[in-house]
């Protein structure tokens, strides 16, 4: 018997059938003499849907009511969720973001939780009842309704989970856990059981798209343990815990890929202070975020520059270096958006060396080229060409053990 908080995502809830039997299994977690707090994300496209129609009359639509309009899709599940369960006879209650007390900042659809207020739910799970909250809301101090940018409710249950100091944050998801590399490209994916934060969120970061990474973030700061499962099945699902002991003997625990990745490259730039700054300044004033960098080493007092960043940001990023470059004396700028990033992932890295060498030489195997690498604790990442991306994924996960029994 605990305090859990179940989450459950859009494709868990599309439709009435589907809410019933997630009403099913709250109900089964709740008549175990558990105490149960449900955080519901929109019908799966609602959100989408609703992007759609306030695009279709404005070109960018205030953000403030774009949030009162997306916050509707959550509304709605958690109502139905709230009126399916007390017509199963379950004490059930809805709360919209703000009356559950989830104060963010006024940043309309990228907002940041600055505290929840847990008296309320408190009061009502001490009363026995099933709190059911729509997820991905909260209010700014004004009272303005707010989102907490796409996936958003993942952050919700676990903010929440964390403030209520439940036993476990459970994350229900159309699939069954986090995979050693992404299945539909890896035949040979594993499952994983235990994950720790940090990996979980050098994966997320690389394209798992299972879980937002802020929610990841949260737990890790707050030490939530998530399970992260599938809500049509009863098996376990992926755990995401602190890192423990055990976790280091594996030495690589996941093989990852992004293939939203385009990269930049700034020939002879002179080699002197505040040049960098120059180039990478008018690129954060924008909002792109810059992911790899590396600078070739001096040549006659000029260097090249590479960077990569979002392809959906490759064209403005583009037209700002050319200017850039016209200002700092640059001979050229090249682009390439025909790139992906693999990379392996395992916090055993940090007591093992070799692993760096090992990767190169399996790609090598293959020749596919190396244009990028960069590197972390439990992290290395190589920028490829992308129509390598699936092969290498493939060859990387079989040289790191990974593959699974046939
Ligand atoms: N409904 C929101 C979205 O689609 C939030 C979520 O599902 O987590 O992004
Ligand atoms: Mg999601």
């Amino acid at each position: 018997m605990g305090l859990i908080v179940q989450k459950f995502g859009g494709t868990s809830v599309a439709d009435l059938e589907r809410i019933r039997y997630v009403a099913k299994r709250v109900g089964k977690t709740y008549d175990q003499g558990n105490d149960v707090i449900v955080i519901l994300s929109a019908m799966a496209g609602v959100t989408d849907r609703l992007i759609d129609m306030a695009a279709q009359i404005a070109e960018s639509p205030e953000k403030r009511e774009l949030d009162v309009l997306l916050a509707t899709g959550e509304q709605t599940t958690a109502a139905l969720l709230a009126i399916t369960l007390k017509d199963m006879n379950y004490p059930a209650i809805s709360m919209l973001g703000h009356q559950a007390k989830l104060v963010t900042d006024c940043t309309f659809g990228n907002a940041r939780i600055l505290e929840i207020g847990a008296g309320t739910i408190i009061d009502l799970i001490e009363k026995r009842n099933i709190v059911v909250v729509a997820g991905f809301q909260g209010c700014d101090i004004n009272g303005n309704i707010t989102t907490l940018g796409r996936g958003g409710s993942d952050t919700s249950a676990v903010a929440i989970a964390s403030a209520l100091k439940a036993d476990i944050c459970e994350i229900y998801t159309d699939v069954d856990g986090i995979y050693t590399a992404d299945p539909n490209i890896c035949k040979k994916a594993r499952k994983i059981n235990t994950i720790s934060y940090d990996e979980m969120l050098n994966m997320a970061s690389l394209g798992a798209k299972v879980l937002q990474i802020r929610s990841v973030g949260f737990a890790k700061k707050y030490n939530v343990p998530i399970h992260v499962r599938s809500s049509f099945s009863e098996e376990e699902g992926t755990m995401v815990v602190s890192e423990d002991s055990g976790m280091e003997q594996l030495v690589v625990s996941a093989v990852t890929h992004d293939k939203n990745q385009a990269r930049i490259t700034l020939r002879k730039v002179h080699d002197q202070p505040g040049v960098a700054a120059k180039i990478f300044s008018p690129i954060a004033e924008t909002g792109i975020v810059v992911d790899m960098i590396i600078q070739n080493t001096r040549a006659e007092g000029q260097t090249d520059l590479t960077f990569t960043v979002p392809k959906e940001d490759f064209s403005a990023a583009m037209e700002i270096e050319r200017k850039v470059a016209g200002k700092i004396g640059a001979e050229d700028v090249l682009g390439d958006k025909n790139i992906a990033k693999v990379s392996v992932v395992g916090v055993g890295m940090k007591n093992h060396s070799g692993v760096a060498s090992i990767m190169f030489n399996t790609l090598a195997r293959e020749n596919i080229n190396i244009m990028m690498i960069s590197t972390s604790e439990i992290r290395i990442s190589c920028v490829i060409e992308e129509k390598y991306t699936e092969l290498a994924v493939r060859v990387l996960h079989t040289a790191f053990g990974l593959d699974k029994e046939d």
